[in-house]
């Protein structure tokens, strides 16, 4: 039987009660002027570029390198713009690129340098983690990020949904949000750790846990369900936590004899076995989304891509073999090094220098890399440092990485499977952009200078200040 869909409004109804959003653009087209462009898709700079982009669908309509005639035109007129319907931005002077993509962020973190996860999950109320979400949207826009890929709300269940609604129905300003709900594990083993479970203490659950191939079936779908854009599931994980408890309490005793390192203590180990991700992967693709599997480990690396993810979160470990099949299925890596650089005190030189060498190898061998730094573990608004860490620290030329950052990230959402096309400046693409101080090839600061952001076809940063605070907001 085919239900009926929820009655909708009569048409005057609806037109009172939409407004248009705080983004409502009164003009009917956009057009931007730059001196000097990247195209992601050549990996190149290109000089005198100008984009149009029809408001309505906040797709670029038109790409087109200036005339000498225009050139000429443009430097008599820039500051005139006669046409009511037009809103003509010049970033001339600035170096224009497509919108940052973040393929690794969870909005409803907020540094562990602050704050460890287990307090922000367990400790936290809902109220301040999404208001925390809500700032985070803000400083995701002004560093230049119109598109997060975030992967996993980390203890509230699927909030992140309506946080994405929220976004995209206009009530507040943020990056486009490709959200998981929950990421998929299996019993016990992603989960908020403490050793009190007959108190009645309540810990929030940070995944949605599945066995078995009809198990994990059946999870997918419910993702798939509360409205996920994509499925991410823990392929490993250090599920060993409480056989050698660290100290989580003022005046706990230390475990005596445990293993030195917190690595050694709980080492990562798979969370499924091949027949349940290759089972997860089917379910997806049967529903037309992508997946993400956090793995860290070679042999949980090799499973996933053997079982046919999107991408490989993390990957941190030398494995030649992992790259192997990595390269040999497509998959995307997605290396997230921002995140043991912030840990390195913990996870030791040789656990970064081995992965630091992972990411190379990868490159070299031509393995598709997307841009994520974990952000969340790590703070907001420097989610640029892994662009910095994969060109200074991995020393992969800076198209390569600014192509991963924008292009990649999109590919990493999926591609044609995420329902909307962005990453690069083309006719039917998102007009996207974001407009640097400075030329990122003699400064990498410039990547932290976001002055001018526009997402789909519309100005939101202005002078590195959110413009929506400039007008009447939804309340
Ligand atoms: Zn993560």
């Amino acid at each position: 039987m085919v239900r009926r869909q929820a009655m909708p409004l009569r048409q005057a109804e609806a037109s009172v009660i939409h407004s248009g959003g705080i983004h409502a653009s009164t003009k009917k087209t956009l057009v931007v002027h730059t001196s000097l462009l990247f195209d992601s898709g050549a990996k190149e700079f290109v000089k005198n570029v100008s984009v149009e982009a029809d408001t309505s669908t906040g797709l670029i309509t038109r790409v087109w390198t200036r005339s000498e005639d225009e050139l000429v035109q443009l430097d008599s007129t820039a500051t005139e713009n006669k046409d009511k319907d037009k809103q003509v931005i010049d970033l001339r002077g600035y170096t224009v690129m497509p919108g940052f993509v973040d393929s690794h962020s969870h909005v409803f973190l907020h540094s562990y340098r602050v704050t460890p996860s287990i307090y922000q999950e367990r400790d936290e109320s809902l109220v301040e983690r999404i208001a925390r979400a809500t700032n985070h949207c803000r400083t995701a826009l002004l560093s230049g990020y119109t598109t997060y890929r975030d992967l996993g709300s980390e203890g509230i269940r699927d909030v992140d949904i309506g946080l994405r609604d929220a976004v995209n129905r206009g009530i507040i300003p943020g990056p486009r949000l490709f959200v998981v709900s929950e990421a998929l594990a299996s019993s016990g083993s992603y989960e908020v750790r403490h050793e009190s479970h007959l108190n009645g203490t309540a810990v929030p659950r940070i995944s949605d846990p599945c066995d078995g191939p009809d198990g994990v079936r059946a999870a997918v779908r419910r993702r798939i369900g509360a409205g996920a854009d994509l499925i991410k599931f823990y392929a490993d994980y250090r599920r060993r936590a409480r056989r050698f408890p660290a100290q989580a309490w003022p005046g706990s005793l230390p475990v005596r004899f445990a293993p030195p390192s917190l690595l050694d203590r709980s080492p990562s180990s798979p969370l499924f076995n091949q027949e349940e991700m290759n089972a997860i992967v089917d379910e997806a693709r049967r529903a037309k989304a992508p997946v993400a599997a956090h793995a860290q480990d070679a042999e949980a690396v090799i499973m996933a891509a053997k079982a046919g993810v999107t991408s490989i979160e993390h990957g941190f470990a030398r494995s030649d073999e992992a790259l192997k099949v990595m390269k040999e299925k497509g998959t995307i890596y997605v290396p997230t090094l921002s995140i043991i650089d912030q840990e390195k005190e913990t996870v030791g030189q040789e656990f970064w220098d081995d992965a630091v060498e992972q990411v190379r190898k990868a490159w070299e061998m031509g393995i598709p890399l997307a841009v994520g730094a974990d952000t969340g573990a790590v703070a907001h608004g420097d989610n640029i440092r892994e662009t910095e860490i994969l060109h200074k620290d991995v020393g992969i030329p800076l198209a390569d990485v600014l192509g991963a950052l924008t292009l990649g990230g999109w590919h990493a959402c999926g591609g044609d499977l995420c329902g909307r096309r962005f990453g690069t400046l083309k006719v039917g693409w998102a007009a996207d952009l974001v407009a640097l101080q400075g030329d990122p090839r003699d400064d990498l600061q410039a990547l932290r200078k976001a002055t001018f952001v526009i997402k789909d076809g519309e100005l939101l940063v202005r002078d590195g200040r959110l413009i929506t605070d400039e007008r009447p907001r939804i309340d």
